[in-house]
Order: structure tokens, then C-alpha cells, then sequence
């Protein structure tokens, strides 16, 4: 694809670094015909694995792309931990395909990413010491220099620094940096010749200790002692400085052992204050650095590259996008900060003294709760949200200029992630929710933690007015328009979906789809005065649109995700002047059906709830003697309320109602029980 910056460059992007996340974005830029040059210092691939954890959101990231497949079969990584603390990440999301973590040595990951992108067409020059950059004219300049001293110039539309903590493109641009220096530090070795007990984050009274077998017989261990302070350095440290500081925690001597591999890390915390300047963008550790705990930071920058991707190759087509970059900004910033201050909450809980004890032990008690532990492990996979995607909390972040006013719907929502319910992080669409059954089902959704899309057809005030109450109770929602039975419905539905939830979650992904919209026939409507056009809007409202919204929203659904149909009583009993009206819900009762075996494998539950006289506010609830004689149609002498059928659906949604699907579920108060 020819650059569309002026004056013609050499590339459309330069890449600044090819570890996982630069050779990521490579391939993802290549998938879009993006002309793509990577410049990396070293002249081969590293040879030592520094992460080797793969988390849910990186595992499905990879997978879209098929890179999954190409890195083999990989091994379980067995429980994380948060702090130090044991922490079952597949608590996350029972359901996910993904869920837990996964080993695959960097050096592998960056194998297969290298000859993914090679194989797109990307260009690799090694053995490059990026040295200056500048941005002008409409284009950028990189000047490298050779091992042998020789200078190498290349041009291109836009350059990403992809090239770690010590970021070269970050200093050259002049991003500022903002954060915490180090507190603490850890000293690790690979030492061969020595034989100590494993241990997992045990702590002794003057310090923590870890010790992993190879399966060559040489030992990693991990050291901190209590109350040390980080030293400066310029290189690893040396095996007598872990030798002490082993013998200081631990009592053993491991000084008879070789080391084959040292290194040292700190808790230095910082984050650029923004991801891009002009044609200047930051992933990965080049925007933030954090403690390497847990695999996070791997996890954190390969999802920064497969944000940016799609967002750059498009704006390499369209001069007039900058807004696409800014909201990778707007996206990808709070992600990082939520990241940085967990780990920082880790790295306290993990290389505190004695008096980080208590709050161990509370914390312990803490993980002791299932939405403590889903809410933990989702962060920690990436299937979280972060805490508000305009302002994180106590960041450098916060003092951000550059939020787009496109966007600002972000900003007006309102912070829940906090707040347990059974659904918290999960998203909802529930259709037609402007007002009866489905504005109480939005609302309780949304109680319970879920961020909900209020769909509607015309009524805007209506609409605004769930998402006001909703807001007001502390949760969040936002509303959609699109007119069902109309052509192009579904489409005009999923692009305020898609872009509402891309906005708010930087992803797309669905948890919830609950089918509520309907339209109905006037009472005293006989079969023989049914007209098609009648016939044709009802089914289409009411059995085509939730048909092909299911459809759509099949790539969007998590794994064990819900799909909730509202059908209607009068599929069990006879009303003539509702013939027509039956025979549709007789037809979604069917989608549930079909699609609860089709969905089965993904963990994806799908039911009709049939409600009975519902009050959904209308005209004739407010007549006493019509209230009082449809009333009478129900065991329990009353006609039901929409938060009669709501909670039924809200139980549905949630994870106690895994072993429900294919279920016609009557919420119909005993309509007709004789
Ligand atoms: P309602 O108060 O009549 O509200 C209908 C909702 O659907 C509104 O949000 C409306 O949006 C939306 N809607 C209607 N036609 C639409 C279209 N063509 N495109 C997009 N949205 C449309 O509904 P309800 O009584 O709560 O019923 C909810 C569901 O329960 C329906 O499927 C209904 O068939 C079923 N049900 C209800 C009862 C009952 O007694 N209420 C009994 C059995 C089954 P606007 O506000 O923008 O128009």
C-alpha cells in the first residue's frame, strides 16, 4: 500500500524494537498491507526468557491472529498469586477458554512472532543503535548507527518506540516519564551445583526467598531482604552479593555454586504521561515500566501492540484520523496505570517486612471471597476494566491533556469497578431496556456490577432516563439507538455496541445479550384481520432481529457467556387475537433451542424467560378494574412486575446458573394454573 504522507518515505512505520511487543505490531501492520520496518539494537535474538506467562486476554489476542496454534501445545501454568498470596486466576472467568495462565518461553513467543511478521512482509534490520529522531515536515526521521560505526537513515510516516523500560525513542521524543523510583529490589540467578529445598515466595524473618528446579539440574533462586535499599547499578550483580544475601534469609550457603545467569529488578514505577506525541508512539515497557511480577508486563505490552495495530494502519490510510491514536492513548493509559498500581500493591505485599503482616493476613481473608478473587484474577488476566478509563487514580496519567473530545462519554460514566456484584466486569445488551421489562433488567443487571447498553428504537428521553437511573445507583450504562424490523438494524445496532464498549473497556467483548425488545399486535385484534404487513413486523421485530443480533454478536460473546430470549406465556395458553404475535415467540423459544446445543462448546448459555401479564407501564395498568381481572389470571391474585421477570433474567445471567440452557423458563407468576 503506497504511504499517503507527504513527502514519500521509506516505510509507512518504523518499529524501534524487536522483542514480542515490536514483532507483534510488525505482523499486525503487515496484516493491513501497512509497509513496515523494525530497527533492533541487538544482531540476534535474545537467548534468555525473561517472562514466560501468558495470561487469558494475550492467549486470545494471540489466537485471533493464529499465532496460538503456531506456538504449540503450552503447558498450564498452574495458579498465580497476587502479592505472593495463592491466587487461582482461572477464577477470572470460569468459562474462558484461556482462563488461568500458560508458559511459553519469550524466546519461543519472539521466535514465532519474528517469522509471523517476516512472513507478512515486515522488515527486520538488526544490529541498529537507534541514536536520533525527528519529527517534521510530515514524517519522521530515524539515524541509526551500525556495530561498525556506519549511519543508516529511514524515513517513515509514523515510528513506535517498542524498545523497553530503557526506551530510547521514549528520551529522544521528549515524553516525560512520570512515577516512582525503586524501593526495593530482588536479586535472581540461575545457579548450577546446588541442592535447596523449592520454595515458593517463603518468607523468613529477614527476607523472601524462591527457589524453581530446571530441568537441567541448575536452580533459579529469588532473594530480597527486608528493608534493603536498591542499588544503582550499570550491570547484573555480582553471585557473592546473592550468595549473602541467600545465606542472610535463608541460612543456607550456596557460595560452591556456579552462577550461570544473574540479574537483579526493582519496583521503579513509571509511566509516560501520554503514549503519543505527533508522529511519535510508546508500547510496552517504552510507556511503562513496573515490577516484572506475575508475567503482567509481557501480558501488558503485547496488549498495547494489538490495540495500536489496527488503530495505526488505519490512520496510515486516513490523514484526517488522528483521533484513532489518541484513543489508543485514551484506551491503552488507564489500562497501564490500573496495571502499575496493582503491582505496586504487590510488589508491598510481596518484599514488605514484618509489618506488612497483617495486611497479608487480611488480604488472605480477602482472597478467601470469590468476587474478591474474580475481580484479582480478572485484572490480572486482562479481562478486567481499569478502575475509570479517563482519570486513574493516583497516576502521573492523571494530569493528561490530550483526551479527544470524541470521546468523552468515557469520562461521564461512573466508577463501579470497585463495587462486588455478581456480574461486576461483565458487559450486557440488553434491547429494548428505554422502559418496562427491559429498563428493570438493565437496572438489575447493572446492581450486580455489569456494564449495561440500554438499547432502544425512539424513545431517547426514555432511554436517557434508564441510563440516569442506572448512573444513579452507581453503575454504569450507556444508551444505543437502532430501530429493529428496519433494514440495516442489526449493523446500526452493533456500531454503537462496538463503539460504546470499545470507548469504555478498550475491547468489544460481550458477556450478555438479553433479547427483550418486542413489538405486539392492539388487543381484540381477530386471526382474520391480521394483515401481512402485521404478520411481517411482527416476526421481523420479534424473531429476524434477535435471530441475526445473535449472529452478530456470536465473535463478540465471551466463553460462558449468557444469551437470555424474552418469550411470552402465550406460547402455553390460547389468545386468538394474539396469534400472530404467539407464533413469534413460539419462534424465539426455538432460537433458544438451536443455539443453546450450537453454543454449548463455548460455555454459552441460552434460555427464553416467558413472562405473564407484566405492568410495564402502560395505559391500561392504570385502570383498576382491568388490573384486577388480569390479576385474576395468576396463581398469586396479582399481575407481575417488571422486576418479577428482571430478577428472573439477572439469575440467568450469572454464573449460578451455568447448568441452565436450553430452558424455556416460566415468569409468568402461575398464569393459568387452574
Ligand atoms: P415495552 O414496555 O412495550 O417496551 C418495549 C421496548 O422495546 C422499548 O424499549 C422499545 O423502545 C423497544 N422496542 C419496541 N419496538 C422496537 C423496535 N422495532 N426496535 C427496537 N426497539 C423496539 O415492553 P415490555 O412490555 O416490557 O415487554 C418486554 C418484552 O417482554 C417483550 O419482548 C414482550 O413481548 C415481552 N412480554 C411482555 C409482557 C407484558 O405483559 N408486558 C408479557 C409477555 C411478554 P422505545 O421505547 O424506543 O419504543
Amino acid at each position: 500500500m503506497p504511504s499517503t504522507s507527504t513527502p514519500p518515505t521509506d516505510t509507512d512505520v518504523v518499529i524501534v524494537g524487536a522483542g514480542p511487543v515490536g514483532l507483534l505490531l510488525a505482523g499486525d501492520l503487515r496484516t493491513h498491507g501497512v509497509r513496515t520496518t523494525v530497527l533492533e539494537r541487538l544482531g540476534a535474538p535474545m537467548t534468555e526468557s525473561r517472562a514466560s506467562t501468558l495470561h487469558a486476554r494475550t492467549m486470545t489476542v494471540l489466537e485471533e491472529r493464529g499465532i496460538r496454534e503456531r506456538l504449540g501445545e503450552l503447558p498450564d501454568g498452574g495458579p498465580g498469586h497476587f502479592g505472593g498470596i495463592r491466587l487461582d486466576l482461572t477464577a477470572a472467568d470460569p468459562g474462558h477458554r484461556y482462563a488461568g495462565q500458560w508458559k511459553c518461553p519469550q524466546t519461543r513467543l519472539e521466535a514465532v512472532l519474528q517469522e509471523r511478521a517476516l512472513e507478512l512482509g515486515a522488515r527486520l534490520r538488526r544490529g541498529l543503535r537507534v541514536v536520533s529522531l525527528t519529527d517534521r515536515d510530515g514524517h519522521v526521521l530515524v539515524e541509526a548507527v551500525r556495530e561498525d560505526g556506519e549511519r543508516v537513515r529511514v524515513t517513515g510516516a509514523f515510528v513506535v518506540g517498542c524498545d523497553g523500560g530503557d526506551s530510547t525513542v521514549r528520551r529522544l521524543a521528549g515524553f516525560d516519564f512520570a512515577g516512582r523510583a525503586a524501593t526495593r529490589e530482588m536479586l535472581r540467578a540461575d545457579v548450577a551445583g546446588i541442592d535447596v529445598p523449592a520454595r515458593r515466595f517463603e518468607r523468613h524473618p529477614d527476607g523472601l526467598a524462591v527457589a524453581h528446579r530446571w530441568p537441567d539440574g541448575s536452580t533459579r533462586v529469588m532473594v530480597h531482604v527486608f528493608g534493603a535499599d536498591p542499588k544503582e547499578r550499570t550491570g547484573p550483580p555480582a553471585f557473592d552479593e546473592v550468595v549473602t544475601a541467600w545465606a542472610k534469609v535463608t541460612g543456607e550457603d550456596i557460595g560452591h555454586g556456579t552462577a550461570r545467569w544473574l540479574n537483579a529488578f526493582d519496583d521503579t514505577s513509571r509511566q509516560a504521561t501520554r503514549y503519543r506525541k505527533g508522529r511519535v508512539l510508546l508500547a510496552g515497557d517504552a510507556a511503562h515500566v513496573q515490577m516484572p511480577v506475575g508475567g503482567q508486563a509481557l501480558n501488558l505490552g503485547l496488549q498495547d501492540a494489538a490495540e495500536l495495530g489496527g488503530r495505526l494502519a488505519e490512520r496510515v490510510r486516513s490523514p484526517d484520523r488522528d483521533d484513532l491514536l489518541d484513543g489508543y492513548d485514551l484506551v491503552r493509559r488507564p489500562v497501564g496505570a490500573h496495571t502499575l498500581d496493582n503491582i505496586r500493591a504487590q510488589s508491598l505485599l510481596l518484599l514488605g517486612g514484618p509489618e506488612v503482616e497483617q495486611l497479608r493476613d487480611v488480604f488472605g481473608e480477602l482472597l478467601g471471597l470469590a468476587p474478591v478473587r474474580r475481580h484479582l484474577a480478572r485484572m490480572i488476566s486482562g479481562l478486567g476494566r481499569p478502575r475509570s478509563a479517563a482519570a486513574p487514580h493516583d497516576s502521573p496519567a492523571t494530569t493528561a491533556t490530550t483526551a479527544p473530545t470524541t470521546t468523552t462519554a468515557t469520562t461521564a460514566t461512573t466508577d463501579r469497578s470497585s463495587t462486588m456484584g455478581r456480574l461486576t466486569d461483565r458487559t450486557a445488551l440488553v434491547t429494548g431496556s428505554s422502559r418496562g421489562i427491559g429498563r428493570a433488567t438493565a437496572q438489575r443487571l447493572a446492581r450486580e456490577g455489569a456494564l449495561v447498553i440500554v438499547h432502544y428504537a425512539s424513545d431517547q428521553a426514555a432511554a436517557d432516563e434508564t441510563v440516569a437511573l442506572i448512573e444513579r445507583d452507581g453503575g454504569r450504562a450507556f444508551p444505543v439507538r437502532a430501530r429493529l424490523g428496519a433494514p440495516g438494524d442489526v449493523h446500526e445496532l452493533f456500531l454503537g455496541v462496538e463503539q460504546g464498549l470499545k470507548e469504555r473497556t478498550g475491547e468489544t467483548r460481550l458477556d450478555i445479550l438479553v433479547n427483550n425488545a418486542g413489538a405486539t399486535t392492539p388487543a381484540g385484534l381477530a386471526p382474520e384481520d391480521v394483515t401481512p404487513e402485521e404478520f411481517d413486523r411482527l416476526f421481523a421485530v420479534n424473531a429476524k432481529a434477535p435471530f441475526f443480533i445473535v449472529q452478530r454478536a456470536l465473535p463478540l460473546l465471551s466463553d460462558g457467556g449468557r444469551i437470555i430470549n424474552i418469550s411470552s406465556g402465550l406460547t402455553r395458553f390460547a389468545s386468538p387475537d394474539q396469534v400472530a404475535y404467539a407464533m413469534t415467540k413460539g419462534a424465539i423459544e426455538q432460537l433458544s433451542l438451536h443455539f443453546a446445543r450450537h453454543l454449548a462448546p463455548r460455555g454459552i448459555t441460552v434460555n427464553s424467560v416467558a413472562p405473564g401479564i407484566t405492568d410495564n407501564g402502560s395505559a391500561v395498568f392504570d385502570i383498576p378494574e382491568a388490573v384486577e381481572q388480569m390479576a385474576q389470571l395468576s396463581a398469586f391474585k396479582r399481575v407481575g412486575k417488571a422486576g418479577d421477570v428482571a430478577d428472573v433474567v439477572t439469575f440467568l445471567a450469572t454464573d449460578e446458573a451455568r447448568w441452565i440452557t436450553g430452558s424455556f423458563v416460566d415468569a409468568s407468576g402461575g398464569t393459568l394454573l387452574g
